[in-house]
């Protein structure tokens, strides 16, 4: 763990700045729901905050308190980069390297003499930040806000809009608080932000009740491809952008898809590709049980990264060969997909 010295921080916070709060591309509920709460807080302390997007978030996140105000970068090109200038700070949250923005935005950050404070919870955290706080064995970048909160002595300042950002990405991020990494403590920072107002009932509806009718056609297409390695304890899902076309795919629809591997009994590894014709790559998400490290898999293979038991890459091959290489590296790992 790597922590801040809150006590600079504080004083370096404590007259009104322009502060950019930046998640990662393609953000989930705690890339949005750690940003939003941080903006909401920053503004409370008399800072002027912007929350600024690599790309668009899912559909199923909208609802969140001040979603509208957030900038997205691939749209407002011109004015994110204005506000990063101007900014002096930028806040990066839940992801741990700057590649984690996308290439052209990455470059604008790094020409920056801004002052960074990096928060997140993925491993091998990067050092680009002056103040960085980085815990990987916290379930979501959303409870380390929390923290940052306590630690601020700012507890009394979380709203019922805050609640209920920083609620969502608890429970995106931990599956409905089913993972390993949700501890005792995740389950007393989510009573406490229900007391300070989080709606769980509607926000676990908000989240998981939004299927559409394609989107349930679509995972029907997504199973019936999944594949049994059984030699190797390994599920695979493939998803063509044929078929994602066929059933009218959204943003958000194929989250999750990659758990259904996971449910088998057996099954130790659970991998998905998805082909994305537009940015010409296979997105892959990797998911484990046990010791086997998804994230090192990612890393040493499909360009990716992530957490111990779940983590994501890419290919810029096509679907058929991505797979096919997939298969090949399986046998180096019989014995770690044995535990
Ligand atoms: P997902 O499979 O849901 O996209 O991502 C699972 C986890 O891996 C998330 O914590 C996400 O931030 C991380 N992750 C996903 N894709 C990548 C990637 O391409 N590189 C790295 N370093 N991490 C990733
Ligand atoms: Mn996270």
């Amino acid at each position: 763990m790597i922590t801040i010295d809150y006590k600079a921080l504080k004083s370096a916070l404590a007259t009104p700045a322009k502060i950019a709060i930046i998640p990662h591309r393609n953000p989930d509920g705690d890339a949005i729901g750690s940003t939003l709460a941080l903006y909401h807080y920053l503004k409370q302390l008399g800072h002027e905050a912007v929350v600024i997007s690599p790309n668009e978030a899912p559909s199923f996140l909208h609802w969140m308190p001040s979603f509208e105000t957030i900038l997205n970068y691939e749209i407002d090109r011109e004015l994110a980069i204005k506000t990063l200038e101007e900014a002096s700070f930028v806040f990066t949250l839940d992801f741990n390297h700057l590649s984690r923005v996308g290439h052209d935005m990455q470059v604008n950050l790094e020409r920056l003499k801004t002052t960074f404070v990096m928060i997140d919870h993925h491993q091998q955290p990067d050092s680009y930040a002056q103040y960085t706080y980085s815990d990987t064995s916290i379930c979501a970048t959303c409870q380390m806000v929390y923290h940052f909160m306590e630690s601020m002595e700012d507890l009394d300042k979380i709203t019922p809009e805050i609640a209920n950002c920083l609620y969502t990405g608890i429970l995106t991020d931990t599956g409905s608080f089913k993972f390993a990494a949700t501890t005792a403590t995740t389950h007393k920072v989510a009573a406490a932000l229900i007391e300070k107002g989080a709606q769980n009932a509607t926000i676990h509806r908000a989240i998981y009740d939004t299927n559409s009718p394609s989107r349930l056609h679509l995972l029907g297409c997504a199973l019936k491809n999944m594949e049994i390695l059984s030699e190797f304890h390994t599920a695979i899902i493939h998803l063509s952008q044929a078929e994602l076309d066929q059933y009218n795919y959204k943003k958000g629809d194929t989250e999750g898809l990659v758990n259904y591997g996971l449910s088998i009994e057996g099954i130790v590894f659970a991998v998905i590709f998805i082909e994305n014709a537009a940015e010409k790559i296979v997105k892959i998400s990797f998911r484990s049980q046990g010791s086997f490290s998804v994230n090192e898999f990612a890393r040493a293979h499909f360009n990716g990264g992530g957490h111990d038991n779940a983590a994501g890459g890419r290919s810029d091959d096509s679907l058929e060969n991505t797979i096919a290489h997939f298969k090949t590296l399986l046998p180096n790992y019989k014995n770690q997909l044995e535990k």
